[in-house]
């Protein structure tokens, strides 16, 4: 039985409730009996959240029996990134200092899932604060890929990607600020969305890089993917850079016989990428090209900059939100008489080495004598990077590359070696950069299984085409 559920997609568990072929209470158990034994292997949870999960689907199951709406979501269970608040249970961010904080108020992301009948079963294991590739930052331990061979999720919304590839959920949340669940969606072989900046509220999403955090979403189809951005997505008053925009029923609109520009830009394409994804990539070119699709060689000259820059701005962002973690307002405090000190004590036994580098390297950037040489500077090249993006959607509608350089590697292989590990978010960190959206889509795996993802990102708030391009392509493989 509990097999059976969790080959169900999001649509599936929806159609199945109406039919009465199954309850909400089944599918929970399921789900949570899942996250117990598989997520467990994984480590891809810190926390379930069985009581509230069961008092939301005896509910829905009410609901069904007296014939009331249960909404577009109604007992689908979900799991949550676990810097995404939801109350009564921790939001740790993977970090000691969080330790023991249970947040005042559910993020706006919760909230709208919660009132479209959407089920929330835990909360998924991440890199500390979000900061990194691997999911090997975590205070609670690494996860592991689903695939197996000890291969790292990605990061760092890894226990999210690993919850949804290993069938415990149709459907996750994670946070994007260069690449967090593009990489790991590539690595697990699901889809994953990074939505226009400003798409989705980010109230209640603890703050890494605020210019470029944003909530994203995982599935295993793209309609589950599709519909978990409809539920989220559009303007909230608690977030003053959340835009008001139409965002059509975009499920019921993937069927599109619209013929795309597609660019390729050339910088994405040279080394660093490894032959054999690529080869994948270049596969997926031809499909889309004998699908009648144009394909067109593109430029996006400030590009192989994007990294550098990502990797000043993003430091200097979470230095300065960082410091609100002090042991005054918030979870860990190490006594001590004297404030300073306990500010340090706390300070340095709270938090991971990585989150250190990126506050010791963020401080550094915004410096007095360094702010107008490093962060100023690369302010300026950022919107060179957008200037680029806005030229080539005039030409094109949607610029196609790799989701990473490489397929997943191995737990432990990069964790020594903080500049290899910052690559794996080459082709992903400009998206962030440009506040544009981008999804990756599964692309086939190299020859020893591990899978390969493509990238596709187009003009802000044009996340249709990407559902209708994903939705096309994965009938191409078929
Ligand atoms: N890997 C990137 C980093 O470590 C991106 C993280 C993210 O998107 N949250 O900063």
């Amino acid at each position: 039985m509990i097999a059976e559920y969790s080959k169900l997609s999001a649509m599936d568990i929806i159609k199945g409730l109406r039919d009465k072929s199954f309850s909400a209470v089944e599918i929970c158990e399921s789900a949570l009996s899942l996250a117990e034994s598989k997520g467990r292997e994984l480590n891809a949870f810190i926390t379930l959240t069985h009581d509230k999960a069961f008092a939301q689907a005896r509910e829905i199951d009410r609901k069904i029996h007296h014939n009331e709406d249960i909404g577009p979501l109604g007992g689908v269970p979900i799991a949550l990134k676990d810097n995404i608040c939801y109350t009564d249970c921790p939001t740790t961010c993977a970090s000691h200092i969080l330790d023991k904080f249970i947040p005042p108020y559910d993020s706006t992301c919760a909230t709208r899932l919660i009132s479209a009948g959407g089920i929330i079963i835990g909360k998924t294991n991440m890199d500390e604060f979000a900061m990194g590739s691997s999911n090997e930052n975590s205070y609670y331990g690494p996860v592991i890929n689903p695939i197996g061979n000890n291969l790292v999720p990605g990061g760092s919304s890894g226990g999210s990607a690993s919850a949804v590839a290993a069938g415990i959920v149709p459907i996750a949340f994670g946070s994007e600020t260069g690449g967090s669940v593009r990489q790991p969606a590539a690595f697990c072989g699901i889809y994953g969305l990074k939505p226009s900046y400003g798409g989705i509220s980010r109230y209640g999403l603890a703050a890494f890089a605020s210019s470029m955090d944003q909530i994203g979403s995982f599935a295993r189809n793209i309609k589950d993917l599709s519909l978990a951005y409809r539920i989220v997505c559009g303007r909230d008053e608690n977030d003053s850079t959340s835009v008001a925009f139409a965002h059509p029923d975009y499920p019921d609109l993937l069927e599109s016989e619209r013929k795309f520009q597609i660019g390729i830009p050339r910088e994405f394409f040279l080394e660093g990428l490894d032959k054999e994804a690529g080869k994948q990539i270049d596969n997926a070119i031809k499909l889309f090209q004998k699908d009648g699709h144009t394909i067109k060689e593109i430029s996006l000259p400030n590009s192989p900059l994007a990294i550098a820059i990502y990797y000043i701005i993003a430091v200097a962002e979470a230095s300065s939100n960082l410091a609100r973690y002090d042991g005054v307002k918030y979870g860990l405090r190490i006594k001590d008489d004297d404030l300073i000190n306990m500010y340090d004590k706390t300070r340095n036994l709270g938090f991971g080495s990585e989150v250190k580098r990126r506050i010791i390297l963020g401080t550094y950037v915004l410096s007095a004598g360094y702010y107008d040489a490093y962060y100023f500077k690369a302010q300026q090249v950022r919107e060179l990077l957008k200037r680029d993006f806005e030229t080539v959607f005039k030409d094109v509608d949607m610029v196609l590359t790799p989701t990473s350089p490489t397929a997943a590697f191995k737990i432990g292989e990069r964790i020594d070696d903080p500049l290899a590990m910052y690559l794996s978010d080459i082709y992903t960190a400009p998206a962030n950069l440009a506040g544009i959206p981008a999804v990756s889509i599964p692309c086939g795996a190299v020859s020893d299984g591990r899978p390969v993802g493509l990238q596709l990102m187009a003009k802000a708030f044009d996340e249709l085409s990407l559902f209708q391009i994903a939705s096309r392509f994965a009938k191409l493989g078929e």
